[in-house]
C-alpha cells in the first residue's frame, strides 16, 4: 500500500474539502475521497477524474485530470461545490441547535451534581487535600460511579451523559466554571487502582470530559 495523507485543516481534500481526516491522498498521486464514493456520485471536477471505488467501498479513487477543462465545466463545478459548502453550512447550524445553551449545561451540571452526591470515602479524599465541606458545596464536586444510572431530569446532551454516566473510569468528578461562575463542564479525577499499583488517595490521574482546569 502506498504512503497517504489524510485530510486535515492543512491538507484539504482537493475534491471535497473535507478537513476532517475522512480523505487520503497518496504518494503516488491518487486521491481517495470519502465524500465520493460510487461512479453516480462522480462529482464531474474539473481537475480530477473519478476512476472507481477503492477495494473497501470506503472512498472513490481520483486521479488528476490530464486534458484541458472548458470554461463550463469548471463554472458547472464551483456551482455546485458552492450549493455543497451552503449545504454543509446548513446541516451544522442544524446540529448546534441540539447543543446546550451554557446556563442549560449548568442547570444540568448542578441537577447531576445534586443526584450523584459524594460518597464518604470521596469527601475524605476531597477534605485531605484542603477543601472545606463549603467549598466542595460550591465546587460541585460529586462521585463519579462510571455506568450509573442518571434520572431524565439530566439532560441527555449533557457531555458524558447516555442515559448513564457514559466514562469508562469511576472517580471524583470536578466541574468547571466559566467568568460568570457557571459549570461548564468536569472532569473526572480517577480514585481506582491504577496500572503500576494502587493509587487510591492519591488522586494523580483524570480523564477529561470535558475540558477544565481546576481539579484540585
Ligand atoms: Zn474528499
Amino acid at each position: 500500500m502506498s504512503k497517504f495523507i489524510t485530510s486535515s485543516r492543512r491538507n484539504p481534500c482537493p475534491i471535497c474539502d473535507d478537513i476532517s481526516g475522512d480523505c487520503r491522498s497518496l504518494d503516488n498521486g491518487l486521491i481517495l475521497c470519502h465524500s465520493f464514493i460510487d461512479r453516480h456520485q462522480d462529482p464531474s471536477h474539473p481537475d480530477w477524474v473519478y476512476r472507481k471505488p477503492d477495494k473497501s467501498g470506503i472512498w472513490g479513487i481520483f486521479s488528476e485530470r490530464r486534458e484541458l477543462q472548458t470554461q463550463y465545466s469548471r463554472d458547472y463545478w464551483l456551482e455546485h461545490s458552492r450549493k455543497r459548502r451552503a449545504e454543509r453550512e446548513r446541516a451544522k447550524a442544524e446540529r448546534a441547535k441540539t447543543i446546550l445553551s451554557v446556563e442549560d449545561r449548568d442547570r444540568g451540571i448542578r441537577a447531576l451534581s445534586a443526584e450523584m452526591g459524594l460518597t464518604t470515602g470521596d469527601r475524605q479524599l476531597l477534605n485531605a487535600r484542603g477543601l472545606t465541606d463549603e467549598q466542595i458545596a460550591a465546587g460541585l464536586f460529586f462521585s463519579y460511579e462510571a455506568g450509573r444510572q442518571v434520572n431524565d431530569r439530566i439532560p441527555g446532551n449533557l457531555p458524558g451523559i447516555r442515559g448513564k454516566l457514559a466514562g469508562k473510569n469511576s472517580g471524583i468528578a470536578c466541574p468547571a466554571f466559566d467568568l460568570d461562575g457557571l459549570a461548564i463542564g468536569y472532569q473526572i479525577r480517577l480514585t481506582g487502582e491504577v496500572t503500576g499499583g494502587n493509587i487510591a488517595g492519591d488522586m494523580v490521574r483524570y480523564q477529561a470530559i470535558y475540558p477544565t482546569e481546576n481539579c484540585p
